[in-house]
């Protein structure tokens, strides 16, 4: 279809992304949003890998369902920990076959049980590597603003960051909610001689507890002000996917301000809140 890096080359991107539905109504649920959001043209999507079992396939199939329907490019998230070597090179060639020309090589979670993943990767790095000898893709890697949750410090975060981002086209960050998070990245990794391009990942939130269990598993600040609006919304309702989209309004504002690369918004399957954004910053077509 279309390189991320060459879309990129031309100007700001928006991108969404969207994860593999478990049940035939989350499936329905996909298909509308991916229809509601395609009317605001968006450069590009992104489908995440389950970790484990059918959900992977259903990545597979989504991806080039997308892909062949849709104007944009979807692009697959891939993660190589459990995977083998070969099972990876098959999955990646297949895509090559389809048409796909984008994949965000990430290396996925081990066991949390710390037994042996039984694949041949630890690293994303080296999945980026792989995915250069299969084919001529467009490749993304992920960064995180507030350090990788399991590094041991900032200062080889930041180092094993650049070099990876030195093999890719494009960063894709972890969701954040002060932008000082991303400018700090930015300028400790151009410390370091690395300007690969960041695209910052907004997440409009629409629960309370799965903001707050997400956010404690990435290692991502809630600010003090935030955390008392969420106490005043609590639950999941109406209020607080309003009080997403003003948190995330303003901070693509921010980012825009600051003169992003562009913005890639957590659509979360939904497409409410991200048409609320196009509509309260003027994006869009729409
Ligand atoms: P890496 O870049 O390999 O980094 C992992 C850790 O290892 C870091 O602490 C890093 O500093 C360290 N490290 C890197 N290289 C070395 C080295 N040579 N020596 C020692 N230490 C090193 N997960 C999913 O399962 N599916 C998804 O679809 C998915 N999508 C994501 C999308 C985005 C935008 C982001 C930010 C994350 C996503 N993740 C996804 C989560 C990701 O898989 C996990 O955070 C995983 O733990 C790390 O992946 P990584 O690609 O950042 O790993």
């Amino acid at each position: 279809m279309a390189k991320i890096s060459e879309i990129m080359s031309k100007g700001k991107t928006l991108s969404f992304e969207f994860f593999p539905p478990k049940t035939p109504e989350a499936m329905t649920g996909f298909n509308s949003a991916v229809d509601a959001l395609a009317a605001l043209d968006p450069d590009f999507v992104s489908i995440t890998y389950g970790a484990g079992g059918s959900a992977r396939d259903t990545t597979y199939d989504l991806v080039l369902q997308v892909d062949s329907r849709q104007k944009f490019p979807a692009m697959p998230h891939l993660t190589c920990v459990g995977h083998t070597r070969a099972e990876l090179v098959d999955l990646l060639a297949s895509y090559r076959a389809n048409g796909i020309d984008n994949v965000l090589a990430l290396a996925g979670d081990p066991p949390s049980d710390g037994s042996d993943s039984g694949g041949d990767f630890v690293y994303a790095t080296e999945l980026v590597e792989l995915v250069r000898e299969v084919g001529d893709f467009s490749i993304g890697v992920a960064a995180f603003p507030e350090v990788h949750p399991r590094s041991t410090d900032r200062s080889s975060d930041r180092k094993h960051l650049a070099a990876k981002l030195a093999l890719a086209d494009f960063g894709m960050t972890q969701f954040f909610f002060d932008v000082s998070h991303y400018k700090r990245l930015v300028e400790e990794l151009s410390d370091l001689g690395c300007s690969v391009p960041l695209l910052p990942g907004v997440m409009p939130f629409v629960s309370v507890a799965g903001t707050r269990r997400m956010a404690k598993m990435n290692n991502t600040e809630i600010p003090a002000a935030l955390q008392h609006q969420l106490d005043l919304v609590d639950g999941d309702g109406v209020a607080t996917r309003e009080l997403g989209v003003q948190v995330a309004t303003e901070l693509v504002g921010e980012l825009l301000e600051f003169g992003v690369p562009g913005v890639h918004l957590y659509a979360m399957n939904r497409a409410e809140s991200i048409q609320a954004i196009y509509k309260n910053l003027g994006l869009g077509t729409n």
